[in-house]
């Protein structure tokens, strides 16, 4: 476990979760952004960016790389992995990724679109129980035994090599295979159907890119498959907010920006009241 607990973790390395780590930091805030290759933010596919004030006309690659240089002159600590995991207790978040787990105070979830992503059938039944998100952290547990990888996100086939160099037999399915594969088991995974064929296995990786905060956080209320917020951007668990795409269209930078830094704020709000 990392041994620094901080006060505003923030998921999400693209325009609302940059925005909220400036301005939490500003507030005088220990942040920490965790979150994917910012690359793979869906920013950096737009050719050009026509309306964000400024600097109209930037490739989105470009603005994101000036705003994570933004990030990065402030000091502000980044660490790129995909969250797997969060777990509420004691008035703080313990959130893992990869193979480490961070502790906060509050959470900023700024984890783009997508948050309504449906679990496969099974997938959440046997989550723990032989299913698995993360092949770095769960590999070893089935070390000379068969399991399938449903390769969702672009990191797919390149975590089934790793299994397989870490002894495990690797049945791969790629994202068209994957996208319709059933999970079977009652208290145990045991199969994947997949193209109307059941393969018996021991365990199964499912790997997508993101983990929805909707599957990260249980209980997380949702709204029209994005994250419920209210005017403070504050979600349905205290301590949480959230901002930019995942909580609602339209998916403009602007308006990421602009909720990035209200959910900074309301979380350090929050952290005053609480610390009275
Ligand atoms: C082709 C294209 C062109 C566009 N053009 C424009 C434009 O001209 N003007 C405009 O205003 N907007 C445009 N947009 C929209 C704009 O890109 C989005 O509105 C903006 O990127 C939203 O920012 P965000 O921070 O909310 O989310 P994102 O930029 O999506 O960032 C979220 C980040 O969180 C990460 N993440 C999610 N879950 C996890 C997890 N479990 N673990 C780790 N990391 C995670 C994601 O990988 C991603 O990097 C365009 C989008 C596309 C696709």
């Amino acid at each position: 476990m990392d041994g620094s607990a901080c006060d505003i973790l923030i998921l999400g390395a693209g325009p609302a979760g940059v925005s909220a780590a400036l301005t939490a930091h500003a507030r005088g805030r220990s942040v920490l952004v965790l979150g994917a290759d910012p690359m793979r933010s869906p920013l950096a596919k737009a050719e050009r960016v026509g309306n964000y004030p400024g600097l109209a006309g930037m490739s989105g690659r470009d603005l994101l790389a000036a705003m994570l240089g933004d990030l990065e002159r402030a000091g502000v600590r980044r660490i790129t992995g995909r969250v797997t995991g969060v777990v509420s207790f004691g008035g703080s978040f313990m959130v893992s990724a990869e193979r480490d787990v961070y502790q906060a105070k509050t959470l900023i979830l700024a984890s783009g679109a997508g948050q309504g992503t449906k679990p496969l059938p099974g997938e959440m039944e046997l989550l723990g129980k032989g299913v698995s998100w993360c092949a770095t952290c769960d590999g070893m547990l089935y070390r000379g035994k068969r399991v399938a990888v449903l390769g969702l996100g672009g990191e797919g086939e390149k975590d089934a090599g790793f299994l397989e160099s870490i002894g495990c037999q690797v049945l791969f399915f790629d994202p068209t295979q994957a996208k319709n594969a059933q999970i079977i088991g009652t208290d145990r995974v045991t199969a994947v159907a997949v193209g109307g064929k059941e393969y018996p296995v021991d365990g199964v990786f499912v790997l997508r890119d993101t983990v929805a905060a909707s599957a990260l956080l249980p209980g997380l209320a949702m709204r029209d498959g994005h994250i419920a917020v209210d005017e403070n951007m504050a979600a349905s668990i205290p301590g949480v907010f959230a901002a930019g795409d995942c909580v609602g269209r339209p998916y403009q930078v602007a308006r990421a920006v602009g909720q990035g830094n209200t959910a900074a704020l309301a979380a350090d709000g929050y952290l005053k009241e609480r610390d009275k």
